[in-house]
Formats: structure tokens, sequence, C-alpha cells
């Protein structure tokens, strides 16, 4: 049986009293602090949303692809082997063509293993300073030559691009961290249109930014920074009495 992402987190989490931070908990302290408080000292869930149940279906629909294909020599046959609902297919052919166009360009993805399978996406948990462990789930990881491009899946660019780049950053940093290698760029591949676009990496940027939401969250400042626009996108709106 698959070890799912949770499943591994929450193995680390039972070794003591650390403090875990994922990707998404990071982006979203950056924006609003509040939304920490909500998530870990009111235990608020976000909401569900139709987007987000099709980018996760997207996403596991490519983690079969990308587990599969290696040893499919028509990636096109076993796509359509796969009987995608036609809602999806727009999105899976994008991302079938990103593929073949990294097997192209003869970049090779970068596999991890967990419990003797090899999985399509790599997995990370990497000590940050005495108290905090950073986690991440990473889409995609090529390697060139010495160097290494971490690629995020993304329903679509639903957002300012600056806004990815630091997520990125985050995984680029948890990568080098923990497998000592380094990244070159970091880059975003869209399901909605197919877009794949490439950005430096940039160490000092991410660290900066994670030394200031992790002495934020030792020091329990939590404050609210609604904003029309924060608060509209923000998962935690229908849980938050600042929402504007
Ligand atoms: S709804 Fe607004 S104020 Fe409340 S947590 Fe989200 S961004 Fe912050």
């Amino acid at each position: 049986m698959r070890v799912s992402q949770d499943s591994l987190f929450e193995e680390y989490q039972k070794r003591g009293n650390e403090i875990y931070l994922s990707k998404t908990e990071f982006i979203d302290f950056l924006k609003c602090p509040y939304t920490w408080f909500l998530k870990k000292k009111l235990g608020r869930k976000t909401i569900v949303t139709s987007k987000s149940l099709e980018g996760n279906t997207l996403h596991n629909i490519a983690r079969v692809i990308n587990v599969s294909y290696r040893t499919t020599e028509n990636i096109d046959k076993y796509v359509m082997s796969l009987s995608i609902e036609e809602g999806l297919s727009e999105g899976v052919k994008n991302f079938t063509n990103f593929v073949k166009m990294k097997e192209r360009n003869l970049e090779e993805p970068f596999p991890t293993v967990l419990n003797g399978r090899v999985m399509s996406e790599v997995l990370i948990v990497v000590k940050y300073d005495e108290i905090f462990y950073l986690k991440g789930h990473l889409d995609a990881v090529y390697r060139h030559g010495e160097l290494f491009e971490i690629v995020e899946y993304k329903k679509s660019f639903y957002k300012d691009i600056s806004d990815f780049w630091v997520e990125l950053n985050f995984y680029g940093y948890i990568f080098e961290k923990s497998y000592l290698k380094k990244v070159d760029k970091v880059s975003l591949f869209s399901f909605s249109n197919g877009s794949y676009i490439s950005l430096p990496f940039s160490l000092d940027d991410i660290l900066s930014k994670i030394d200031f939401v992790t002495n934020e969250i030792k020091k329990e400042n939590f404050v609210p920074l609604p904003s029309l626009d924060k608060c509209r996108f923000c998962l935690y709106r229908n849980n938050c009495s600042y929402r504007v």
C-alpha cells in the first residue's frame, strides 16, 4: 500500500514537540499570520473548493502517469488506457505534452524511493533549527547534469507569478538542504493551458523569509492582516471574524 504524504509527515510529527512548517502554512503565514492561529491554535479547517478538487484530481492523474510512463513505450497509448473523463482531458493532454517535451530534451526525472517503491513526487522533511522542521511535497524534480530543477504543477496560474516564486524557492531550499544538491531553477507548469515558466532559484530571499516566519511563530505574533484581496482568496475566510 502506498504511504501517503500525510502519513509520512505524521510519523515524523510523533517523534517530539517540534514545530512542523509546511509550504502552504509558510505561504499563508506570510500573507496573514492569523491563518496560523486559526489552524494551529483553534484547529480550524480550510474551505474545500471545486477548483481545488479538480486540481487534486489532475495532480493524482499526473502522479499515475509519472510513475507509469517510465515503463511504457507509448505514453499516448498509456494515457488513452486511463479513460480520462472529458472535463479533465485537456489538462491531461497538456501534462502529457509537458512530459514528452522533458523527454525530448533528455531531462531526467529525479525520483525518491519510499518503502522500496519509486515515487513520482519528492517528499521532504528537513530540520531547520532547534525547533522547526520544514516539510514539502514536490511535484517533480528534474536533473540537468549536476544541477536540479524543481517543478510545481498548478491547475492554472491564478495569482501573481511572484507569489508562486516564493513557494518554489521554499521547495528549492528544502531540496538543497535535504539532498545536498544544487538547484539552479524553479518552474511552474499549468494543467489548464500547458504553460511552463522557469525562474532562477534565490537562496538569500527564501532564507530571510523563513527566518522571519519562524521568529514570528516563536514570538506567537499572529496578528491578522486582512485586506480585500487577501481575504477573498483565503481558505480560512469562512472561519475568520477579521475577514473583510
Ligand atoms: S480571512 Fe483575512 S484576516 Fe482572516 S485569516 Fe484570512 S486573510 Fe487573514
